[in-house]
């Protein structure tokens, strides 16, 4: 038969391969033909992944990995599956119960510019018996005025149907917040930055600028709450401090409190343990010598926080002994070398005085509440609107690429996928991230803004 092998052990084995924790688990189903490919693939973010499928063939992979405003989950897609060998109307049946054992929730399509059929009012007694929570996705709206067909699906009695055009976009931000009401809650795992526990700083940059002297001045040795030290002197070490009432983690405080002196590779080891600790961490405290001109190693540094997508803090030690000149030119310094990384919080310390000291924490919170900034998709396409409408991409070759809706695809940091009409242009996507980080926030979070242009 044509469902031979669908069962609820290929979601799981897909589940264990990749990896993950138990994910929640989201079906797609409907007639043929009423778009639950395109929706998947929209919901996937790309257009060539489902359709790859030869009719005919049995399809050995039916689970992907999705994700929306932050949150992951399965999707099951029934799209590919043979009809003949059942006929239709068992087929579509035996899709909706696969997807019934093997879902948390299920999204139900129906072609709104059909209507409901009677295979369709099939399905529905089978969704309704189950119980599962189930989204109504009116497809094929491609325009406000096909809304109405879509509000005729109230009929099914399953709820408010979500007028959406997979093909297009439209609706689909709004139908999957849904979808994720309907889905259970499942850890966020972001990057190995897993959430709960205390939050992981990453005290980082160059040999000298003060990192040891910083952290035994923040610690204090008995405030120091938890010593990991695990069983080999190689192992990274991570300490509990508690700063401002709150217990943080400082990841990889062997390489700062040991001074290891390695002649050969020393900068190498350097920069390797760097990267582990920023890999480690959430928020990266990236302490730069004021007295000095700015380096390219405390650019490098910086750069490895930035691409490791952490949120960001940039602290300017050794402020005691600056005198006006030296602070006048690390001002012009910063503003030149520093400002692809404005929006990273700053803060003026010494580590042998404790000046501004009390500084480090709440520019730390700033930093971490804008990694795990969400903006909601309404309001997100709203922003969008006015800015293709005010400042629209400049014409290019006869042709306008415009902007056609975007969302968040997660956070921690902010991730962004616009879907656009044509390629935009780096200059654009700048602004764009610049217009996001005036209206948004954002600040101390690198933000990752990915465009798909829809031919
Ligand atoms: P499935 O086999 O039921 O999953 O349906 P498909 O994803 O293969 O889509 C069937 C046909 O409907 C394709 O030609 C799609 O391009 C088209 N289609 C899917 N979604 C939409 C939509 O939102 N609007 C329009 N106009 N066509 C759509
Ligand atoms: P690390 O290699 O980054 O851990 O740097 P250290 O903490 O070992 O500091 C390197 C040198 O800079 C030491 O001689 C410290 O005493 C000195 N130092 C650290 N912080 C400050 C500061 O805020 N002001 C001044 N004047 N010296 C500092």
């Amino acid at each position: 038969a044509a469902q031979e092998g669908f069962d609820l052990s290929d979601v799981e084995g897909d589940l264990a391969a990749a990896g993950h924790g138990p994910l929640p688990v989201l079906a797609v189903v409907g007639r043929p033909n009423v778009g639950k490919s395109t929706l998947v693939n929209r919901i996937l973010g790309r257009r060539e992944a489902v359709v790859e499928d030869r009719p005919g063939v049995t399809r050995d992979r039916v689970t992907y990995e999705a994700e929306w405003s932050g949150r992951r989950f399965k999707v099951v897609d029934t799209g590919g599956w043979e009809q003949d060998v059942l006929g239709l109307d068992a087929s579509v049946a035996a899709q909706a119960e696969f997807a019934i054992e093997a879902a948390d929730a299920v999204v139900f399509v129906v072609d709104a510019t059909v209507g409901a059929t009677d295979t369709d009012e099939a399905v529905v007694k089978l969704l309704r018996r189950a119980g599962k929570p189930v989204v109504l996705c009116a497809n094929k709206v491609d325009g406000p005025s096909a809304e109405a067909d879509a509000a005729m699906l109230w009929s099914l009695g399953l709820g408010e149907p979500y007028p959406v055009s997979a093909l297009h976009g439209r609706g689909t931000g709004d139908m999957l917040d849904a979808v994720l009401e309907a889905l259970p809650e499942a850890p966020a795992q972001t990057f190995g930055a897993t959430v709960g526990g205390p939050r992981r700083i990453a005290l980082v940059g160059r040999p000298n600028v003060g990192k040891s002297s910083l952290l035994n001045k923040v610690a204090g040795e008995e405030r120091v709450v938890v010593n990991e030290l695990a069983g080999t002197t190689r192992d990274p070490v991570d300490e509990m401090i508690e700063l401002g009432g709150v217990t943080w983690k400082f990841v990889d405080t062997a390489g700062i409190r040991r001074r290891v002196h390695l002649q050969e590779g020393a900068d190498y080891y350097a920069s390797l343990r760097t990267a582990a600790a920023v890999e480690k961490a959430e928020v990266a405290v990236v302490l730069i010598d004021a007295s000095e001109s700015i380096s390219v190693q405390d650019q490098r540094i910086i750069s490895m926080a930035v691409e490791a997508g952490r949120a960001l803090v940039i602290a300017y030690n050794k402020w005691d002994t600056l005198d006006e000149e030296r602070r006048y030119y690390l001002e012009r310094e910063i503003e030149t070398e520093l400002v692809q990384i404005q929006w990273a919080p700053r803060v003026n310390v010494s580590a042998r005085t404790g000046r501004h000291m009390e500084k480090l924490v709440p520019a730390i919170e700033t930093a971490l509440a804008g990694w795990e900034t969400r903006v909601p998709t309404g309001r997100l396409n709203s922003f969008l609107g006015e800015i293709v409408a005010s400042h629209p991409h400049p014409i290019r070759g006869g042709k306008q690429p415009r902007i056609l809706f975007g969302t968040q695809a997660g956070t921690r940091p902010p991730r962004f996928v616009l879907f656009a009409s044509g390629f935009l242009e780096a200059g654009y996507r700048r602004f764009i991230e610049r217009r996001l980080r005036e209206e948004f926030g954002f600040e101390g979070t690198p933000l990752q803004i990915s465009v798909r242009v829809r031919e």
